[in-house]
């Protein structure tokens, strides 16, 4: 095979499967039937170079490859050029469309410090591990929002500006303005990929694009401070050290942007619609956290906070905090100082009180808040132990320590050490107590823990969704008179060595978001089909219904759990014998032999998870003992006694009456109570409210699990385009016809194909011309075992059925 002079990738240069770096650049040397001979070069290390492809022959390595154990999976690698690789800015724009394709484009961009990549309207973000000022400019900012927002222009003028999330939140907010249409932004990506940092990123944007040309609205700013601040307010209650990342946010988060409805009557083509106010709804805490953590990952950050201020300031939470460390606290624990956000804790403690105070969080309330905090710290001093010898009941067994969460918490200790050690139940009517060992004793002590630092974790919500919320500010106005760009900043996919009832919730998440965005994407190929004028007749995609069908369908694995929660016996053994025996013709549920009585799988549309169903029972339930909720009532702290009670995190109108309420049992007795049933109403109303907008997406993704700049491993990275959808997105767009070429691209690239010199139509019709020219090019082409055309010409481009444009490059190959 000759090498082609335009430096070109020849077809002999391929991508090839491999085990450790998911796909390598490799040139084919022989094919014989099943059998190919590639080499590819030496070191894997090398493999990781893009530059180094086709130099250095002596680092190259032959390896045979039979192809049956490889599908497929030989990929024409047409996108590098010298060695180099050809990338584009928007991977529509690849030639061939496939996972090695992205991959290598990505990397192409990511080790120039391009981290942003286009595919269609989805901005794929890699994380830069590095601040890159010039990327994040007011200049850049103006740019992006006159570019998108401000002039018009008659194509697209994305063409003219290198991809960037700034074009998500330009066009969110142009959408807004321009058509009144409520958006929404949706940030998926695993921990550490800068979901975060991303929504950020285009929340400070859209408070610039607001406002507007030559800022003439001073009015807004408090309000955009406000908004802007509640961040790392969210973040120091929220978010704590993981191995992943250091910042990273142990909850979901969905903040709706609230706007005023821009004044058409001032004649401006685009009326600016002011920023009037945020909301935010949160899901799932990560409750376990609060009482144990992994040793090298930490707590939440607000306790380290606490601990690192000055003396002076701690005395005045409470008196025995001065001296305290974190060691002396066993649920903080002893760890290296932390330095996340350009800051250490104690200078992020003062940043957290100027915060709390923007939004009428000080004085009194302030010392509340903190007091709240401490308790929990002190629930984790409780020491417990059998009660004079007897290991059936227990007592605490350092009275100091339970004086201590007395005088802090404003129970008389006496009272803590029964609600902690004994249980109160009621049979046929007689109430009587039974004592807990010590070890329930030290579960009942976390369990405290935990719900008070969950429960105090939506009231802060609810208050910083009291201050920034348009409502307030424009009193007399109601929701519905605004509109509002949403921010979506939710766990993505996870997959673990062992995977419990916390994944099990985000995967379920993971689904519905994934199910709407296949259908909109699904959606824009349709619509781009439409305008291209071609007959849409066999789009396929996977849709995952089946999977949602398991899982919170009729006879699914969350009524199974519920169910299972409310039988007297029930237990998490039995859940998982029913799930299977019910489910067994579910193609989604994986019930192999190999798998234990507590073990289910599921095939998520990212890939087969294995759960194990210990403590599901517990988790789902996600009550306190009758006590503890009674004891609290009677503690001095406003937010402990006053607040438990409440799940909702946002301030709705019937909040009141749903808090009055007894628990809801649904038609068959089944408790809507659990945790997973209020996940699962919280994430329809989500969906709902998302339905309602235009909606966009941003995925992002790990480079490299080493947290440096530059550095792109394949294999991880190729597990986020999976999980990400990326590649479906791209299969979807293109299972009909999997390559595209503008008209112009199709005729440069293969008029000499045509032995004729193609004469120029009359009118310059380039369709007319493109047509005719493929008619003749392809006439030696097998035909389709469905006899269907393979191509279509559409209004600006052609469409290629599979097999056809590589039957054009072989013939443009064999024309040298
Ligand atoms: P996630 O929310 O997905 O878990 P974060 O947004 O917290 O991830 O990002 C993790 C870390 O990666 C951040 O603390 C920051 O150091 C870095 N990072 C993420 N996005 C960017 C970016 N656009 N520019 C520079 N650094 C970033
Ligand atoms: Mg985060």
């Amino acid at each position: 095979v000759k090498k082609d002079k335009g430096g070109a990738a020849t077809a002999n240069e391929v991508y090839v499967l491999d085990k450790d770096y998911a796909w390598v650049p490799a040139r084919l040397i022989e094919q014989n039937g099943e059998k190919v001979r590639v080499s590819i070069p030496t070191y894997a290390e090398e493999a990781q170079i893009l530059s180094d492809c086709g130099k250095g022959a002596k680092r190259w390595m032959e390896k045979e490859i039979h192809l049956k154990h490889y599908p497929g999976k030989t990929l024409p690698l047409q996108n590098i050029k010298n060695g180099s690789l050809n990338e584009k800015e928007d991977m529509v724009d690849l030639p061939y469309l496939h996972e090695a394709a992205i991959l290598f484009n990505l990397k192409a961009r990511h080790i120039q410090g391009l981290p942003y990549t286009r595919t269609g309207d989805i901005v794929i973000a890699l994380n830069p591990y590095q601040w890159l000022d010039d990327l994040y400019s007011e200049k850049k900012q103006n740019r992006y929002s006159q570019k998108l927002v401000w002039e018009s222009h008659d194509s697209d003028p994305r063409q003219e500006i290198a991809p960037h999330v700034y074009e998500t939140s330009a066009l969110s907010y142009k959408g807004l303005a321009a058509d009144g249409q409520n958006q929404s932004i949706l940030v998926s990506g695993e921990s550490g990929a800068g979901k975060t940092e991303t929504v950020k990123i285009c929340m400070n944007h859209i408070a610039s694009v607001q406002a507007g040309p030559g800022s003439k609205h001073k009015k807004a700013n408090k309000v955009v401070q406000r908004v802007v601040e509640s961040n790392p307010l969210l973040e120091a209650f929220g978010n704590a050290k993981t191995r992943r990342n250091d910042n990273s946010s142990r909850f979901g988060k969905y903040i709706q942007l609230q706007f005023d409805r821009g004044d058409a009557s001032v004649g401006e083509r685009i009326p600016p619609c002011m920023l009037a106010g945020s909301k935010c709804d949160v899901y799932l805490l990560e409750k376990t956290r609060i009482v144990q953590h992994d040793e090298n990952e930490r707590t939440y950050h607000i306790f380290y906070q606490i601990l690192a201020a000055e003396d002076s300031d701690k005395a005045a939470i409470w008196s025995g905090l001065r001296g305290k460390r974190n060691q002396d606290f066993k649920y903080v624990g002893k760890c290296a100082p932390l330095n996340y956000d350009g800051h250490t804790d104690d200078q992020h403690y003062y940043n957290t009180v100027k915060s709390l105070e923007l939004i009428d969080i000080k004085d009194e309330k302030l010392m509340t808040l903190m007091r709240a905090i401490t308790v929990v710290m002190q629930l984790g001093n409780i020491n417990t132990g059998p009660l004079h010898g007897d290991y059936d009941k227990s007592t605490v067994t350092n009275r100091n320590e339970l004086d201590d969460l007395s005088e802090l918490i404003g129970i008389p200790s006496n009272d803590m050490i029964h609600a902690l050690t004994e249980r109160t139940m009621t049979t046929r009517g007689e109430v009587f107590k039974v004592p807990l060992k010590p070890d329930q004793a030290k579960d009942s002590c976390d369990a405290f823990a935990k719900e008070i630092y969950s429960k105090l974790f939506l009231w802060l919500v609810r208050e910083i969704n009291d201050a920034t919320c348009a409502e307030k500010n424009y009193s007399g106005q109601r929701q519905a008179d605004f509109t509002t760009i949403g921010l979506l900043d939710i766990f993505g996919f996870e997959s673990f060595p062992v995977n419990g009832f916390e994944q099990l919730c985000i995967n379920y998440a993971n689904e519905k978001l994934q199910q709407k965005f296949t259908r909109d994407i699904f959606q824009t190929v349709q619509e781009e089909y439409k305008f291209e004028g071609i007959r849409l007749d066999d789009i396929m995609y996977d849709n995952n219904t089946d999977v949602l069908d398991l899982i919170e369908g009729r006879g699914g694995l969350l009524a199974i759990l519920n169910e299972e929660c409310v039988r007297p016996k029930g237990s998490d053994r039995e859940f998982v014998y029913k799930a299977k025996d019910t489910n067994k013709n579910s193609a989604c549920l994986i019930n192999d032999k190999l798998l234990g009585p507590m073990d289910f799988g599921i095939h998520h549309y990212a890939g087969k998870v294995v759960y194990f169903a210990d403590g599901f029972l517990v988790r789902n339930q996600d009550a306190i003992a009758a006590d503890l909720k009674e004891i609290a009532k009677k503690s001095s702290n406003d937010i402990i006694a006053n607040h438990l009670d409440n799940d909702k995190s946002l301030n709705e109108e019937n909040d009141t009456a749903a808090r009055n309420m007894p628990p809801r049992r649904g038609k068959s007795g089944i408790s809507n109570d659990t945790l997973w049933s209020k996940f699962k109403t919280q994430l329809n109303s989500l969906m709902k409210s998302l339905n309602e907008t235009q909606s966009r997406y941003i995925r992002c993704i790990k480079p490299n699990t080493l947290k440096k700049p530059f550095i792109l491993q394949h294999m991880t990275t190729v597990e986020q385009l999976r999980c990400a959808g990326v590649v479906a997105a791209v299969t979807i767009s293109r299972s009909a016809f999997p390559n595209r070429l503008d008209h112009r691209a199709c005729l440069e690239r293969f008029k000499l194909l045509s032995k004729k010199k193609a004469k120029k139509s009359s009118k310059g019709d380039t369709k007319d011309e493109v047509t005719k020219m493929l008619e003749r090019a392809l006439r030696g082409m097998p035909s389709s075992d469905d006899g269907r055309e393979p191509f279509v010409v559409g209004k600006t481009r052609v469409y290629f059925r599979a097999g056809a444009l590589e039957f054009l490059e072989s013939e443009r190959m064999k024309g040298w």
